[in-house]
């Protein structure tokens, strides 16, 4: 019987997770795994504020260290899926590979495009270590401001409030900080915060003047020594571009099994996908 080849496109936790499943099976050698990521390494995001805090040195971790050794794994960028011919396209060129089942894991991030000038981005490893290097030049008494009170804006503050109780953090949110979170959930968050001094600004947005004063809607002026831009939620446009079926932010749409309704053979998990359930499908 010849093997099925599976193929993955991004080793974040999702990618790594089901490659590590698949591989792991009792009855692995009918299934073919290939992992496809642009990076030797596996990035924790959930570890990236406290690279930025100083309070762990990396957040990357060896790809080998932590995928089966039974899966293939390809160090390049997938440039287009042909879900017609089942094919995956590399940008480095290489020769593109087919599969009988493909798994989107592409993840998310922000683009360097959102985010406003002289402001620090957020998201990945790098923009981890470049807040990392601001924040230990800070003087005493600093402010920071952080925009964005999702969860890792609120990560984020925490973090550096506890590494950094020299500096002045400000969490700036444009609704109510932790909206997602039950109330216990939300008061629970605001007292950590208040206990580590972080000051919060709830419903406000803000307009960058340059790249130390913000102004915020409400007509006050903010310096700070250090703005960090932790809004905006982006997954990359692979699906979009490859005539998949997407949301409005170019995630892919699959059902509750995870599979493209359109494209059974093609899968997708983790931030990169939007879960189409059916009572929301009849709802339009
Ligand atoms: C500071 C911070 C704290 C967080 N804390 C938490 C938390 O406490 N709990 C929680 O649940 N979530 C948390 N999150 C969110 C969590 O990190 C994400 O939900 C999670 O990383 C998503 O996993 P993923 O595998 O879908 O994507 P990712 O981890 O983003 O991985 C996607 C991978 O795909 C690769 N890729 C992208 N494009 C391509 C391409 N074209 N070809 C090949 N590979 C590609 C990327 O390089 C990356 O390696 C946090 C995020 C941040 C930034």
């Amino acid at each position: 019987m010849s093997s099925r080849r599976v193929v993955i496109i991004g080793a974040g936790y999702a990618g790594v997770m089901a490659a590590n499943r698949l591989a792991g099976r009792r009855q692995p050698d009918d299934l073919n795994v290939t992992v496809v990521n642009p990076g030797a390494d596996l990035i924790q995001r959930i570890r990236l504020h406290e690279v930025a805090a100083g309070s762990r040195a990396t957040a990357q971790v060896p790809m080998r260290s932590v995928l089966s050794g039974r899966a293939e794994f390809i160090e390049d960028s997938a440039s287009r899926i042909d879900p017609v011919n089942r094919h995956v396209y590399f940008s480095s060129g290489r020769e593109p590979i087919g599969y009988d089942t493909l798994l989107y894991a592409v993840g998310s991030g922000h683009t360097s495009a959102d985010v406003p000038a002289g402001a620090h981005g957020f998201g990945d490893a790098e923009s981890a270590s470049r807040l990392r290097a601001r924040l230990s030049q800070l003087d005493e008494g600093a402010a920071v401001s952080i925009v964005g009170a999702g969860l890792t804006g609120i990560e984020l503050a925490a973090e550096i409030a506890e590494q950094y109780p020299r500096l002045h953090v400000r969490l700036i949110s444009r609704g109510i900080i932790g909206s997602d979170l039950s109330g216990s959930g939300q008061h629970a968050v605001r007292s950590r915060l208040a206990a580590l001094g972080v000051e919060i600004l709830e419903n406000t947005d803000v307009q960058w003047r340059d790249d130390s004063t913000l102004t915020t809607s409400g007509g006050y002026i903010l310096t700070s020594d250090c703005a960090v831009w932790a809004a905006g939620f982006r997954v990359p446009g692979l699906a979009r571009d490859s005539g998949l079926p997407t949301d409005a932010e170019g995630r892919l749409i699959v059902d509750e099994s995870l599979s493209c309704p359109e494209y059974p053979e093609i899968f997708g998990a983790g931030d990169a996908v939007r879960v189409r359930t059916r009572s929301a499908a009849t709802c339009g």
